[in-house]
């Protein structure tokens, strides 16, 4: 029988641009003038469309960069999207690219029409630091033209002193007429009374508000370090972060979501070279073998057999990748 790859996304997501309005100390991504055209994106999810013996795409999702700095490629994909029958997984921002409220109403409005019914994934903690009266007016905004509360999501980094960003969370909460939640010590949604009183027989119209605060810690990168953990990180096969073909502003396909998906043992070619190509590509390339198949951690084992020292434990996954994208799958 024919061995199924272990490398089988599910998911493309487009960063049409490496430009952000914000300057993140945290933020790991490419400034490059490089822009991912909409008439190119759209063929490439065509061909990998077209394909019934390929693992089947069946979600599309956004980041960047800000991928609100290009509106229109926005709009163009997701009609495309709606159009083809695709589902839409998120649209990552920061929430504070307008610069006046017609701006963000227009901008919104067009990406209502265009079809967009993804996830809203605003990324929002002491890093980002946006102003909560901005980002109170951005999904203000967006909860009126979708006509529903519970479309966005926070994506939030803990940090070492969030004293200050809980108090900027609480007043969002505020600013949204809803109440800031907490489990086990930390953020966890904010609702309204109309969302807490809703009963499980009452229809979920999207009426209360809803956003939940979905809180990871933050990855270091390779050059950093991070080896203080008490135990090693579990083998997940990237099933956590998602098997995705993640599309940077040059057209190049990464298998990685986010974290280290410009380092280029975890490029597999670009858009133009089509999907059969790049899931061949990715079937030779030894990290993605390591990383979907062989899992890190059993490679970490291996090498430790070997006499490989590591300089301690990381229980970040993201991390040990990036670690061994630097110093080569031998570890030294
Ligand atoms: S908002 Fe995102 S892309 Fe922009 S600087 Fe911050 S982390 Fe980087
Ligand atoms: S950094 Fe490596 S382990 Fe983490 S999601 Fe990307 S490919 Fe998977």
């Amino acid at each position: 029988m024919k061995k199924e790859p272990a490398f089988r996304p599910n998911e493309i997501i487009f960063a049409p641009t490496g430009q952000c309005n914000l300057y993140c100390a945290h933020c790991r991504v490419k400034r490059g003038a490089a822009e991912l055209d909409a008439a190119s994106a759209i063929r490439f999810l065509d061909d990998c469309m077209e394909s019934t013996t390929l693992p089947a795409i069946e979600r599309v999702g956004f980041s960047g960069g800000e991928p609100f700095l290009m509106p229109g490629f926005l709009v163009e994909l997701c009609k495309a999207v709606s159009e083809r029958g695709l589902m839409f997984d998120r649209l990552m921002t920061n929430g504070d690219w307008w610069t006046g409220e017609a701006e963000l109403a227009a901008t919104l409005g067009a990406l209502y029409e265009a079809g967009f019914d993804g996830i809203l994934g605003l990324s929002y903690d002491a890093y980002h630091g946006q102003d909560p009266d901005r980002l109170a007016a951005f999904l203000g905004a967006y909860y009126t033209i979708w006509g529903r509360k519970d479309g966005a999501e926070l994506l939030s980094v803990r940090s070492p002193d969030d004293t200050s960003f809980l108090r900027d969370l609480e007043r969002l909460a505020g600013l949204l007429g809803g109440a800031l939640e907490s489990r086990a010590g930390e953020p966890y949604r904010i609702v309204d009374e109309a969302h807490r009183s809703r009963t499980a027989s009452d229809p979920d119209d999207g009426s209360g508000l809803c956003l939940s605060i979905l809180r990871s810690p933050r990855s270091s990168s390779a050059e950093e370090g991070a080896w203080s953990a008490r135990a090693w990180f579990k083998d997940d096969y990237c099933e956590g972060p998602g098997q995705v073909l993640y599309v940077h502003p040059d057209g190049s396909v990464a298998v990685c979501c986010g974290f280290a998906n410009e380092r280029p043992q975890l490029i597999i070619g670009s858009i133009g070279d089509g999907y059969a190509a790049l899931l061949a590509a990715a079937a030779k390339a030894p990290h993605v073998g390591a990383c979907y198949e062989k899992g890190l951690g059993q490679l970490r084992k291996e090498l430790e057999a070997k006499g490989v020292a590591f300089p301690g434990k990381s229980s970040d996954i993201c991390f040990f990748c990036d670690y061994l994208c630097e110093r080569g799958l031998a570890g030294g």
